[in-house]
């Protein structure tokens, strides 16, 4: 195994692959913590770790308390654990595209990485290695969160359409339940590189959907129109899936409503039906869209 970075070889690394959101320029890495630009844009580190390095105001709808209830159900229950384990598969077996090589390190970049915890979750079961990890995200609250709970991570709260991001820097890039921006991340996606999206299957939080919207169009869902979207802007595309169910007791089925955009329009009195159960069993249902960059097509 190769000895894992210094943290002064990380942030060398991490400076290397950002780019100034207002001019495209590089970063100059000789005067850290802070980043300049050569035409002068300066970008301070937050004290917590993180860069700010959107260029204009950003007021986010996701709070504290969802990213709380999300890093719970991710962290403590670890509801997406068998997730997490899926992808750092993929990333360690396929991570480059040349046929018999194994992957042996890069940037992977989590593009809309909320509070980061599905970041974290996938690069420990990476284990001791020269992957690195980094997410964006336009809510500071999140990054915010991110980089006081993993510090060995970079964090940079960004618009996802114009990521702060060298062409081709990332050797893999994730989207997890998260709006895409195709055009984006097939500019930084590296040639050899990987994209994994992940988006719900029909069964995804059956029991919460059920429950809270048995009796409208919200009850079913198809990812179809996605998976299309996604064969028709990359190349070598498999799509895998992943279905499983845990037992959530009555907290965590607290924590499940609050991170839940399915739940934010339901009637409270169904919320709380749902909620006052000691104890459900949750299907997890999600369909993996595995992408290479189109010049490989
Ligand atoms: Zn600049």
């Amino acid at each position: 195994m190769n000895q894992p970075l210094s943290s002064a070889e990380r942030a060398k690394l991490y400076i290397s692959v950002l780019k100034c959101p207002v001019c495209g320029g590089r970063f100059d890495g000789t005067n850290p913590p802070n980043l300049t630009c050569p035409e002068g844009h300066a970008f301070d580190r937050a004290k917590q770790g993180y860069f700010n390095l959107t260029t204009r105001p950003v007021q986010g709808h996701y709070d504290k308390e969802l990213f709380t209830a999300r890093r719970n159900m991710i962290t403590d229950s670890r509801l997406y654990a068998s997730l997490h384990e899926t992808i750092a598969k993929i990333i360690a077996n396929r991570g480059t595209v040349r046929e018999g090589e194994r992957a042996s390190g890069g940037l992977v970049v989590d593009m809309g990485c909320g509070e980061g915890s599905h970041l974290r979750g996938i690069l420990r079961e990476l284990g001791p290695s020269d992957w690195l990890g980094l997410g964006i995200d336009l809510s500071k609250e999140g990054i915010r969160m991110a980089s006081r709970h993993y510090a060995d991570g970079l964090w940079v709260v960004s618009d996802l359409a114009h990521a702060p991001l060298q062409d081709e820097s990332a050797q893999v890039l994730l989207n997890l339940l998260s709006p895409a921006n195709y055009q984006e991340f097939k500019r930084i996606l590296s040639p050899e590189g990987i994209l994994i999206k992940v988006v719900p299957g029909a069964d995804y939080l059956g029991e919460l959907r059920e429950l809270l919207h048995g009796d409208s169009n919200k009850r079913d869902y198809s990812n179809a129109k996605i998976v299309a979207l996604f064969r028709r802007h990359f190349s070598k595309v498999e799509v895998m899936h992943l279905k499983y169910q845990q037992r959530l007791g009555a907290d965590e089925l607290r924590d499940l409503v609050r991170m839940s955009p399915l739940a934010w329009s339901a009637e409270q009195a169904k919320v709380e039906a749902f909620t006052s159960q000691g104890s459900a069993e949750i299907t997890i249902d999600l369909a993996l869209l595995l992408g290479r960059h189109p010049q490989l097509g």
